[in-house]
Order: C-alpha cells, then sequence, then structure tokens
C-alpha cells in the first residue's frame, strides 16, 4: 500500500506524533492478521458514510480505509554528502510515495530548537535542500548518459530535455513538486526524484496556532502546493490513552471539533492522490482505497484479484442517492442503480456491487 514518510528536523514532535498514530486498537479489531511494521503508523481514514451504510444494510461493522505513515528516523542536515544515516535516510525517503514534513510551530521554552528559534519557514528549507541536493546529484549521475542516449536516438530527446529543465529548477532551490514537475511526469519517474514526491505539511501547532485561522493561511500560503494539516501532537498522543468521554472532554477543552488525526488521514489522502468506493452487506459497511482516476475492474482488483480478471460489470448507486432512496430495492425502483462496464472510472461514494466470473 502506499505510505507517506515523516520527516523533520530534531525536536519537532515526530516521535510524539507517531506514537499517537500507532498501537490503534480500533484497527486491530478490523485487520487482526495484518502485520504492521514498527515503523510504519496506520490511521483510520473517518468516514460518517460507513455508519449509514451499515444501518441500511443491517451490517455487523464497519471497515474504514486507512493511511499509512513511516516513520523516517536519521539525521536531516548533511544527508545528501551521504554519510552513514544520511544514506539510509534517503533511502528510506526514495522508498515513501509522498513525504509528509513535521514542523514545529509550537512554543515551549523547555523543548530546544536545533537552531534556537521557532521558525517554520527556515526548517522547510532545510529540508528542501537537503532532499534537492541529493536530486541534484541523481542528475548529475544520469545526465551524460542521457546526453549520449539523445545524440543517437532522437526519441531519447525529450527525456534530456526534462532533465535538463528539472536540473535547472533544483539549481534555483525549488522542489519538482512545488515547480509542477511531479511523480507522474514522463521521462522522469525512472529517476525516482525525491522532491517529484507530493507534500505533506504538518504543522505541529499549540492551541494559540489552532485557533489562529489568519496565522494557519499564512503558513498554508507557505508551502503551497503541498497540502497542510495543523495539529497538537502531544495533545493527540493523549487523547489515544483517553476513553471516548474523556477525549470528547479534551477536545472541547481546546476548542476542536475532532482530533488532529482525523485531519492529518483525510490529508494523507488527498496527497497520496486516493479516493474509496464502498460495499455494504450483512457482514460488513466498507471503504476500500483505490487511485484517483481508477477503472471499475481495476477498482475490483483491490478486493480480489479473481474481481478484476473476471469482471463482467459494476452495479452502482451513488451513496446520497441510496441515502435518499432509504435501501437499495427503492434506489433500484427509482432508477438510481446503474450498471458500468470496463471503461467506467470511479467517483468518490459510489457504493458498489461487482458481477464477475470466476
Ligand atoms: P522528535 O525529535 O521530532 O521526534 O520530537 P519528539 O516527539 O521527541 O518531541 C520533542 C519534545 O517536544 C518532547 O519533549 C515532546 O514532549 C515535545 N513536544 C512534542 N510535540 C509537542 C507539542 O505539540 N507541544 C509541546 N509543548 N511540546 C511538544
Amino acid at each position: 500500500s502506499l505510505t507517506l514518510g515523516i520527516v523533520g528536523l530534531p525536536n519537532v514532535g515526530k516521535s510524539t506524533l507517531f506514537n499517537a498514530l500507532t498501537s490503534n486498537d480500533a484497527l486491530a479489531a478490523n485487520y487482526p492478521f495484518a502485520t504492521i511494521e514498527p515503523n510504519v503508523g496506520v490511521v483510520p481514514l473517518p468516514d460518517e458514510r460507513l455508519d449509514k451504510l451499515a444501518e441500511v444494510f443491517g451490517s455487523a461493522k464497519t471497515v474504514p480505509a486507512t493511511v499509512s505513515f513511516v516513520d523516517i528516523a536519521g539525521l536531516v542536515k548533511g544527508a545528501s554528502e551521504g554519510q552513514g544515516l544520511g544514506n539510509k535516510f534517503l533511502a528510506n525517503i526514495r522508498e515513501a510515495d509522498a513525504i509528509c514534513q513535521v514542523i514545529r510551530v509550537f512554543d515551549d521554552p523547555d523543548v530546544v530548537h536545533v537552531d534556537g528559534r521557532v521558525d517554520p519557514s527556515s526548517d522547510i528549507e532545510t529540508i528542501n535542500t537537503e532532499l534537492i541536493l541529493a536530486d541534484l546529484q541523481t542528475l548529475e549521475k544520469a545526465l551524460p548518459r542521457l546526453e549520449k542516449e539523445a545524440r543517437t536516438h532522437k526519441d531519447k530527446r525529450p527525456a534530456l530535455e526534462i532533465a535538463q529543465q528539472a536540473k535547472e529548477i533544483l539549481d534555483s532551490g525549488k522542489t519538482l513538486f512545488a515547480a509542477g514537475l511531479g511523480k507522474d511526469t514522463p521521462d522522469l519517474r525512472e529517476l525516482n526524484l525525491l522532491t517529484t514526491k507530493p507534500f505533506l505539511y504538518v504543522f505541529n501547532a499549540d492551541e494559540g496556532v489552532l485557533a489562529d485561522e489568519a496565522k494557519q493561511k499564512e503558513l498554508r500560503d507557505l508551502v503551497a502546493p503541498g497540502d497542510a494539516v495543523f495539529l497538537d501532537a502531544k495533545v493527540e498522543a493523549e487523547l489515544k490513552e483517553l476513553d471516548e468521554e474523556s477525549q470528547r472532554e479534551l477536545l472541547e477543552s481546546i476548542g476542536q471539533a475532532e482530533p488532529g488525526l482525523n485531519a492529518l488521514a483525510r490529508a494523507g489522502f488527498h496527497t497520496l492522490g486516493l479516493q474509496t468506493y464502498l460495499t455494504a452487506g450483512p457482514k460488513e459497511a466498507r471503504a476500500w482505497t483505490i487511485r484517483q482516476g481508477w477503472t471499475a475492474p481495476q477498482a475490483a482488483g483491490v478486493i480480489h484479484t479473481d474481481f478484476e480478471r473476471g469482471f463482467i460489470k459494476a452495479e452502482i448507486v451513488s451513496f446520497d442517492d441510496l441515502i435518499a432512496a432509504g435501501s437499495m430495492a427503492e434506489a433500484k425502483s427509482a432508477g438510481k442503480v446503474r450498471m458500468e462496464g470496463k471503461d467506467y472510472s470511479m467517483a468518490d461514494g459510489d457504493v458498489v456491487e461487482f458481477r464477475f466470473n470466476v
């Protein structure tokens, strides 16, 4: 499954956040056989639609989609100089599908900041610089080969040109993602450059910032086109230890409607370019994870590879139509249930039953 790699300077709250992301009881109940690596935190994607579906179908339980975060340990400054931990750090980031940087915006005289002051934009720059330098090294190694290939094969010219363009962007201090050369840029993919990955910024904030929308907008603008989330990692870690009633009280006391991990899960999903579709029956109401733009057979393959291979068609009703009708039978008689074929591209909130040959 796709993962976001958690990075950040020392003392910004990475471990605290990661602690809040792990040992999730609700998940253990739904995925009893899943082995979860110790450096992976899995967060359920909150989805109120599942409860409504469970009501309509009399489902015994609900199973949400999840988002995985990998804790990428390691020093950051000087990582691109390629020593010990630095190399491992970059290799781990290379494996992640998106980069999740934790940034300190909380004020606490007892917690030392590595650079002596809380300065989000300088923290972001420090991390970006290491990633940019690593990408430049990759490109400098690849360019001579690309030049040679382009001399002998005309059709290799676009690959050279895009690599040269990428180098210029990186030389100017920008990440490729920020410059619009994301992961899906043809001809750049094989180089697996770090800064083509989408970025999610987690601002580890205190109560003041959580209530300050103007400040949040300023920080959002700072990291655009990356996604941004604001939470208090310390509170998130505390919430994990509490029962539901006490959780509600703690959230209320700091003026938050829901745990910050909910927003983090939604943002992570968005950063990774994922979406869900829904299935429901007596056993469970469930959200399945697919990439945006996937077709019905690809979506079926997430449940079982046989479903993709033997795909005939998908019986689909939108969640809103289903709830408005009150039941599957009524949705059918109202003409709201569609039969979709192989080329159908899935929409968020599709409630689906696949027909397939085995
Ligand atoms: P890491 O080095 O990035 O993994 O940072 P840690 O998670 O170990 O946190 C460093 C210190 O900051 C610890 O003493 C945490 O308790 C504290 N800390 C983490 N998050 C917060 C926060 O949101 N507010 C405050 N006041 N302290 C925090």
